[in-house]
């Protein structure tokens, strides 16, 4: 084995990428330091360093989300070419990814798309209805298994009186759209199959609604409390 070297020099001599002064460091430890950096190596500095790090990266953290965001914003086109590649070359990641944060932020992403929703409610029609001319296919599907998948959420205490509730709401629907001029819906306030909850198809969980309200909920666990669409109705 060869030996240590003393000093900095001799290390750069003998090309080694640490020396060995044998007296202790600021912290009292003796150790190697680094040839490179003349930085003492041992754990103490290790640590002190690491924490520095944490400390330094909480500092820049609110400047570095900031600087993120106003980047998005000044360079949207940018910034969604970036976006489509990703999701073009991993779409699966892409996808995974998005439902992470969709989870993590479930609350607030649900109090937006209402906020925008209400602001917005022509547009929501129009996106609704391309959405519906893009995915014929994948609705008619839908619209066959209707009746099986409303049996298997139909729980064995389904009673006369959810019978005449559903019947109700149905005339409601009806009703209203004579009204009012456009289309309701018989809808699951907790969606039958939703990725975060199942709802039953029982009375008590039947409202109706605009249908553009329910084109905008889809499986979302949204409006799903007595009244709550109310409060995004057009004044
Ligand atoms: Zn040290």
């Amino acid at each position: 084995m060869t030996k240590m070297p003393k000093n900095r020099s001799e290390a750069i001599a003998a090309g080694t990428k640490t020396y060995m002064t044998g007296k202790p460091c600021i912290l009292g430890e003796i150790s190697e330091r680094s040839t490179k950096t003349k930085l003492c190596l041992c754990d103490k500095h290790k640590e002190a360093t690491s924490a520095n790090k944490r400390e330094y990266y909480k500092e820049v953290r609110e400047h570095r989300i900031a600087y993120a965001l106003s980047y998005q914003t000044q360079n949207k086109e940018k910034a969604r070419s970036y976006r489509d590649k990703y999701i073009e070359k991993d779409p699966v990641a892409a996808k995974a990814i998005a439902r992470a944060h969709y989870e993590r932020n479930r609350e607030l992403t649900i109090q937006r798309s209402h906020d925008w929703f209400k602001n917005n409610k022509e547009k929501a029609k129009a996106r609704a209805k391309i959405w519906a001319s893009n995915n014929r296919e994948a609705l008619t599907a839908y619209g066959r298994n209707r009746k099986k998948r409303i049996r298997a959420r139909t729980p064995s205490w389904f009673s006369e009186l959810d019978l005449f509730i559903l019947d109700e709401a149905y005339t409601l629907a009806v009703a209203r759209k004579q009204l009012t001029g456009f289309n309701w819906h018989v809808d699951h306030m907790i969606p039958l199959y939703s990725r975060t909850a199942s709802g039953l198809h029982l009375g008590c969980n039947i409202q109706v609604i605009p249908d553009y309200m329910n084109l905008m909920k889809q499986n979302k666990m949204m409006l799903t409390d007595h009244f709550e669409w109310m409060l995004y109705v057009q004044d």
